[in-house]
């Protein structure tokens, strides 16, 4: 089995039971075990402000997925929600990213690892912080608490 982290936010269509809802989906997949999930933050949204806050959340995953078997069933998921993806950085109502594979490092069209955001948005930080430790090492030459 593989750790992971995955990355949930929603600002549309009852954010909360959005996102609790992908913990649940998460939680009953039969490849993905849910090891620690965090608490449930408030955001502002980046980009367009026009646009209601973001609830957000981390949890911290076991998985026999390779890391694009696991992006395919949580693309699943995300329909499942049925999200709409109106505009780069616009509302949707659900969005889950893959932050950690193990120690996977790879830049494909498809898939980024460690994602970029974990260096860049409290809302990542916080709850991964919550869930892990400071020591918590994301590359190579970067742990967590090198971006707070
Ligand atoms: P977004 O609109 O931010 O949800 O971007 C979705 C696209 O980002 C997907 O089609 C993925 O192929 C791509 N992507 C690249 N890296 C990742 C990652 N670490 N986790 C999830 N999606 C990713």
């Amino acid at each position: 089995m593989k750790h992971a982290f995955i990355g949930i936010g929603s600002n549309l269509d009852s954010p909360i039971t959005q996102v609790r809802g992908a913990i649940e989906d998460i939680k009953s997949h039969n490849k993905i075990k849910l090891l620690k999930s965090s608490s449930l933050y408030k955001s502002k949204p980046v980009g367009p402000q026009d646009q209601d806050d973001f609830i957000n959340a981390v949890v911290k995953i076991a998985t026999t997925l390779s890391p694009l078997q696991l992006l395919g069933e949580l693309q699943k998921i995300e329909y499942l929600h049925h999200r709409k993806r109106l505009k780069k950085w616009g509302p949707r109502s659900l969005d889950l990213d893959i932050l950690m594979f193990e120690n996977t490092v790879m830049r494909t069209k498809k898939l980024t690892l460690p994602h970029p955001e974990i260096s860049r948005r409290d809302f990542v930080i916080v709850p991964l912080l919550e869930i892990t430790h400071k020591n918590l090492v994301i590359t190579k030459n970067k742990k967590l608490r090198d971006y707070l």
